[in-house]
């Protein structure tokens, strides 16, 4: 923690020391939600592009160890988390006439999501905090991250999902080990109940926009995305949208860059969210702060990203307002049918939240919203092997045939 300065309240601006809270701003209650402050200057004397680039990609994110809220010889998990490819994306460019759009494939984090960037900080501040045992509330990709990362550190977990998650991500919190209860309710309704559970039991709590920590692990994904572009920031980026970390993390780590002097410029950040959990992007249209928000219905097969009430309102908003972005909705049926044309385009098999980022992309250039000379990323977030169910509903079943030549003749001829 060298480099940090301490940790500001979003809502009132109150700055306090590291050891002097916990999560929250003490004034603003589960809503006060810190940032964390870094002295850039110093850091400026002790990292650089040149500094990194010398470091081993197996790291992951701990290449940026000096710019992340740990302590220096903190042990890290062995998994690697981050790193992530960033892939050119012609075939998806073309279709939509513009000139250069990479996607960045979140899904081949050792979880198969970037959920792996957050829970990663999170095992490594329990271990700091001598936590035995860590929880959260997740729709299950934040669960299966920190059962993963957890069992890699030997730290337990404790999850908290509603009991409608997809079996893919269940599978991995009871595979990993993890302790799971599936709450007979929505997402929000875990996550209330985890902010309890947590200060009854004493444990280490990760809850996203709570842990002031998830959107410093987030933040990697925009320091790496800048690296693989010659540490020239893009002039566009386009992130699924749920509780609001990622896409305030992205935007954190952007700020941080510029700070730096690393880059020099902002991308504009554009927040995609589906239209059954737009709660972000009616604040946005209506002019609304954060703490204006109130909570509202969330109803999408889209289920890494359906959120009631979006826990980083505050930050979410900032990223969008301040960078000069948008947010934007898209139907459950748009984001089905950007699955597969992000698969046969890049190769790359996204879950429904993933696929949102692309149909986002879609929405925008139908509504003239992007020039075609703008070096545009795409974030996908999640791997499609987590929610196959949504993905079978993209693609026809395919036949079966008899094991003989002409069977499968038969089945030519007809197509
Ligand atoms: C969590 C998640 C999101 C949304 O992130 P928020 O921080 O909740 O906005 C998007 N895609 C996937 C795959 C996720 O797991
Ligand atoms: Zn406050």
């Amino acid at each position: 923690m060298r480099f940090v300065l301490g940790l500001r309240c979003t809502i009132c601006g109150a700055e306090y020391a590291v050891d002097d809270v916990s999560y929250v701003c003490p004034r603003h209650g589960d809503d006060g939600i810190l940032d964390v402050m870094y002295d850039y200057d110093a850091l400026r004397q002790h990292i650089s592009p040149a500094s990194i680039a010398q470091t081993s990609t197996d790291a992951g994110i701990w290449r940026y160890k000096p710019l992340l809220p740990v302590q220096a010889d903190s042990p890290v998990p062995p998994l690697r988390v981050g790193w992530t490819p960033l892939y050119a994306a012609p075939r998806l460019a073309e279709r939509l006439g513009l000139h250069h759009v990479w996607v960045k494939d979140d899904g081949v984090n050792p979880t198969a999501s970037f959920k792996d960037r957050a829970s990663a900080l999170a095992v490594v501040k329990a271990r700091e905090a001598g936590a035995q045992i860590v929880t959260t509330a997740s729709t299950g990709n934040a669960a299966a991250a920190l059962a993963g990362l957890a069992a890699s550190m030997s730290l337990q977990a404790v999850i908290f999902v509603p009991k409608t998650a997809p079996p893919a991500k269940i599978a991995q919190h009871l595979i990993y080990g993890a302790r799971v209860l599936l709450v007979d309710g929505t997402y929000d309704d875990a996550f209330e109940l985890t902010l309890k559970v947590a200060k009854e039991f004493g444990w280490y709590n990760r809850n996203t926009a709570y842990n002031p920590y998830m959107s410093e692990g987030k933040k990697t994904a925009a320091y790496e995305i800048c690296e693989q572009m010659g540490w020239r920031a893009p002039d566009r980026v386009f992130v699924p949208v749920g509780d609001g970390c990622i896409i305030g993390g992205i935007y954190k780590g952007f700020r941080d860059l510029l700070a730096l002097g690393w880059i020099d410029a902002m991308p504009k950040i554009m927040g995609i969210q589906a239209e059954g959990s737009s709660a972000l992007v009616d604040a946005w249209e209506r002019d609304l702060a954060g703490w204006e928000m109130t909570p509202q219905p969330a109803n999408t097969l889209a289920d890494s990203i359906s959120a009631g009430l979006p826990r980083d309102r505050i930050k979410a908003l900032a990223a969008v307002r301040e960078t000069d972005g948008a947010y934007l909705r898209v139907s459950d049926q748009e984001i089905l049918d950007a699955i597969p044309v992000i698969a046969r385009n890049t190769g790359v098999f996204s879950e429904p939240a993933a696929a949102t980022a692309y149909a986002g992309l879609v929405k925008a250039v139908e509504k003239g919203l992007v020039d075609p000379a703008e070096r545009i990323v795409v974030l996908l977030t999640g791997s499609g092997l987590k929610d196959i169910g949504n993905a079978m509903k993209t693609v026809p079943q395919p036949p079966i045939v008899a094991p003989t030549l002409e069977a499968v003749k038969a089945v030519m001829r007809e197509a």
